[in-house]
């Protein structure tokens, strides 16, 4: 993460147009075929010479250097890589805030917050559980503070979609033969230490005892790790968790989390 001083050198080298990051964001870029992040076309662009082939070198009077916008083209590169294996789904992907038009109160309150905790971050204190009737925007802002994280921080973010799929393929990792045999350790590890970590439609699962069980103990294992965390529920927690491990789960969510009620119309059909 940038100290204090780095996040100062920044500002001084890059320019307003682009926030002081030498990136800028190509809201049009799926209908032209370009790259959705690109070097800042007023101070990173006009000072590239290797018209950014990789890998960003450039040949002068002999010598071999880096091009300047080397650091900025190898940074967008590891944003993509690691913004492609988040798990976001495609329908949400690259969506920033004016995506989410906010209908109610309700939504335009959290909408602030969200705004206020990807200003802030990492000096944010609590993550967020957003909960409400289906279909009232709580995936796409989710999906929306996830990717500003990524994109400014180039940090590790994941987003799981709480389903039968989700299960299926955790229960496929414990069935000798499946090609990913063995993986729980590896995909609970990294569910458990990502930076920011978004759980889509977090809820009571009645079906069985090991995948309520699972969740649990991913709960507890961000709440040690006091890591980033985002939930998304049709449910309310502080009833649908109440008597859950002796309230032990509803008292975690509180103090990782602040609670916010998304509720309203239907939102889906605006996609
Ligand atoms: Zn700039
Ligand atoms: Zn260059």
């Amino acid at each position: 993460m940038l100290t204090k001083t780095q996040k100062n050198d920044t500002k001084s080298i890059f320019c307003s147009y682009c926030e002081h990051t030498g990136i800028v964001r190509n809201p049009h870029f799926e209908e032209i075929g370009e790259e959705p992040l690109v070097p800042c076309p007023r101070c990173v662009l006009t000072k590239c010479q290797c018209g950014g082939q990789p890998p960003y070198y450039i040949e002068k009077d002999g010598t071999i250097s880096e091009c300047y916008c080397r650091e900025i083209r190898m940074k967008i590169n590891r944003i993509k890589t690691i913004y492609l294996r988040s798990g976001i789904d495609r329908k949400y992907q690259w969506r920033f805030f004016n995506s989410f038009e906010a209908n109610s109160k309700l939504a335009s309150n959290a909408k602030n917050i969200a705004y206020d905790i990807v200003s802030k971050f990492p000096d944010v204190r609590k993550g967020l559980f957003l909960w409400g009737n289906p279909g009232t925007g709580k995936t796409l802002l989710s999906s929306i503070i996830l990717t500003e994280l990524i994109i400014r921080h180039a940090i590790e973010g994941r987003f799981i979609k709480i389903s039968r799929t989700f299960f299926n393929k955790l229960r496929a990792t414990f069935a000798e033969g499946s090609a990913t045999y063995g993986t729980a350790q590896e995909i609970e590890y990294e569910l458990e230490n990502a930076d920011v970590l978004v759980v889509d439609d977090f809820g009571v699962q009645r079906d069985s005892p090991w995948e309520q069980e699972t969740l649990y103990n991913l709960v507890d294992a961000r709440y040690e790790a006091e890591k980033f965390t985002i939930f998304t529920s049709n449910v309310d927690p502080h009833r649908a968790f109440a008597d859950i491990a002796g309230g032990r789960v509803l008292s975690r969510i509180k103090e990782m989390c602040t609670i916010l009620e998304l509720s309203g119309p239907d939102y889906r059909e605006k996609l």
